[in-house]
């Protein structure tokens, strides 16, 4: 292939990312500006690797001048190059990623907002960050340096990150900015499935709208679920609904469940009673039973409004639009929000080398 032909077939390779919910949320990351520059520079082609300066006209050759089997991508520069693995295989997560299934630096973030917490999402930005840096090291005549130096740096640039951003929300709460903790939403169990249902009515009824969202042991959204009710609806029978919605999706995907939460105090007494439903909303307390049973759980919980606050924001949310909506993985920014908001940060990043664990306790408010 002449090289012309060649440059105008990478051309028509070149990514420039559509801002996507999950791009928003990534800016929301408070990772250094440098850092944010960095991805949105990978994410358009603007990385000044071999590959696109061979673009522009500026190299000879789009081939990787550290390994040279491969072209410098803005993926290859920062993930794939063999030195950026040995990195990258340090971080506990690694295997989260799935090595090979992204084709293109923008699919990569992509697929890592969805599997990684935020916490392991700055990790991640940070050793990328690393290894561009440390390629750019290498290309002007430094010495290769280890991977294992090389993590260990990520790793302390991460702890300050965190470290800093944590002192930064407990001031925030304890000057007022944020209100203090009283009872929070708490995960299930590191395997288990917590499912919180809501509800939102509009003062004078014409609008209702319900929610319904899967969370794991980590926090992470698993699915959520949002449908407008048609018709005027006591909150108590939309709580129901609310319940069937997010009851029926477990079941549908066989999933077993560890606990289903809900604000809405006269539905957990309706659900929970012993005898048959006489109120009017008996159906719905019987479907509500059966697909219970149907998930291996008995009976509901209640907790206040602000613990079921993702279930409501998603319940408010759609009850102005048309039609049902689900979201796997990962929502828009004003669920994410909620949904972050609500993870604990209890994670534990092992160290592969060196054996120390980190472990940080407390709560995110404002990644
Ligand atoms: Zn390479």
């Amino acid at each position: 292939m002449a090289m012309k032909d060649a440059r105008e077939s990478l051309n028509g390779q070149q990514v420039v990312p559509v801002v996507t919910e999950h791009w928003r949320h990534l800016w929301k990351l408070r990772v250094p500006p440098k850092m944010s520059h960095f991805l949105w520079r990978c994410s358009t082609g603007y990385l000044p690797c071999m590959w696109a300066l061979f673009q522009r006209w500026i190299s000879n050759s789009s081939m990787c001048p550290r390994c040279h089997v491969a072209e410098e991508t803005p993926l290859h520069a920062t993930r794939s190059c063999s030195l950026c693995v040995a990195v990258l295989e340090r971080a506990s997560f690694y295997l989260k990623l799935n090595p090979g299934t992204s084709n293109n630096f923008s699919s990569f973030i992509e697929h890592a907002i969805q599997v990684l917490t935020l916490d392991e999402m700055k990790l991640l930005i940070i050793i990328l960050w690393s290894n561009w840096n440390e390629r750019n090291l290498v290309v002007h005549g430094g010495q290769p340096r280890p991977a294992l130096v090389i993590f260990n740096q990520c790793y302390s640039i991460w702890t300050s990150l965190i470290t800093v951003q944590e002192r930064e929300t407990c001031d925030r709460r304890n000057n007022g900015v944020i209100a203090p903790d009283i009872v929070r939403w708490t995960p299930p169990s590191p395997q288990g499935l917590k499912l919180n249902c809501g509800e939102s009515v509009s003062n004078n009824g014409s609008h209702v709208g319900i929610g319904a969202l899967i969370r794991g042991g980590d926090g992470n959204l698993v699915l959520a679920v949002g449908e407008r009710l048609i018709g005027r609806l006591q909150p108590c029978a939309a709580e129901l609904q609310a319940l069937i919605l997010g009851l029926e999706v477990m079941v549908e995907n066989g999933w077993r469940m560890e606990k289903v939460e809900t604000d809405c105090l006269e539905a957990v007494q309706l659900v929970n009673g012993c005898d048959d439903c006489l109120a009017p909303e008996g159906v719905l307390v019987d479907k509500v039973r059966m697909l219970l049973a149907s998930v291996g759980i008995q009976g509901i919980s209640h907790v206040p409004r602000s613990v079921n606050g993702a279930a409501y924001v998603i319940a408010k949310s759609v009850a102005r639009l048309n039609g049902r909506f689900s979201w796997l993985g990962v929502g828009p920014h004003w669920l994410m929000d909620v949904v972050a908001d609500d993870r604990p940060v209890t994670h534990g990043c092992n160290r592969a080398v060196g054996g120390n664990s980190l472990s940080t306790t407390g709560f995110s408010h404002i990644l």
